[in-house]
């Protein structure tokens, strides 16, 4: 399943602007942790899912959706679910350094 894919089976009204992700074409792996995977493995993953988002032209649509329903696991908007639960925990003190 696909990244689109999986946010119109979530999300219906957010359609516009998934329309223009950059991860259309990605596979959902990428995104989203296998089970039991490996420090090492998962660091690469995401830095790979990290550098599709950056050239994004919907990456803060993506951020704010996810922020908004609290999205509980996968990279979106570039940040990965422990980065996004910091950034909502410490919203002043974390949002720049979360996107440097
Ligand atoms: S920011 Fe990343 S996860 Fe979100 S739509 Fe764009 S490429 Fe996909």
């Amino acid at each position: 399943m696909r990244i689109s894919d999986r946010l119109d089976a979530r999300v219906e009204f957010l359609r516009p602007w998934q329309d223009d992700a950059a991860c259309s074409r990605e596979d959902t792996a990428l995104f989203f942790p296998p089970d039991a995977e490996r420090k090492g493995p998962r660091f690469r993953r995401e830095a790979r899912a990290k550098a599709v988002c950056r050239r994004c032209p919907v990456i803060s649509e993506c951020l704010a959706h996810a922020l908004r329903v609290e999205e509980p696991s996968g990279i979106w908007g570039a940040l990965t679910e422990e980065e996004r639960t910091q950034l909502l925990s410490h919203p002043a003190a974390q949002r720049e350094s979360l996107w440097a």
